[in-house]
């Protein structure tokens, strides 16, 4: 039977540490579902659909991943996909603590979805959303750390 795994987060916006998980993941599973959840609280740069644009040019590349967006909770969503896994990428200890609370908490709601955790290339431990916005904010290089498009774009914000 087919396999699907839904890849959740804010991707606000999307960068190389995203889309190397991403990328992992679309090697194990036969579908993966990039899924934008709007977090309110963390008051976005982008709008969803300018981060699900992101999203799509970045990894069109990769034939069986596909994008969305929910306003759900992540575990009502993945079961209205019918998805057999959540996968959430992990860059360091700090994560760790964070991710078991939600994942025990995921587990709950749904015990059938399994959480994956998967560790990024080491190239990428470091970098986040945040981060990017940060040092794009002061106009610096972040040419290595998101695709051009969402250089671009971050641009057009900060301009
Ligand atoms: P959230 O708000 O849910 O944390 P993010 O967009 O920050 O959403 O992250 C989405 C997922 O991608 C999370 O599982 C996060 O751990 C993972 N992730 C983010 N940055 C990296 C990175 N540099 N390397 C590996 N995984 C990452």
């Amino acid at each position: 039977m087919s396999k699907l795994a839904i890849c959740p987060g804010s991707f606000d916006p999307i960068t190389y540490g995203h889309i190397d998980i991403i990328q992992r993941g679309a090697r194990i599973f036969d579908r993966v579902i990039v899924a934008v959840f709007n977090n309110q609280s963390k008051a976005p740069l982008f709008s969803v659909e300018e981060r699900i644009h992101l999203i799509q040019e970045s990894v069109k590349h990769l034939p069986n991943v596909s994008v969305d967006s929910s306003d759900h909770l992540l575990m009502d969503y993945a079961k209205e996909q019918n998805a057999d896994a959540v996968i959430r990428g992990l860059r360091a200890v700090s994560d760790f603590e964070y991710e078991m609370q939600i994942t025990s908490m995921n587990r709950k709601l749904e015990e059938n979805i399994e959480t994956l955790f998967m560790m990024t290339n080491n190239q990428y431990s470091f970098l986040s959303s945040s981060i990017v916005k940060e040092v794009a904010k002061y106009k610096a290089n972040v040419s290595d750390l998101v695709p051009e498009v969402v250089e671009k774009a971050l641009k057009e914000k900060y301009k």
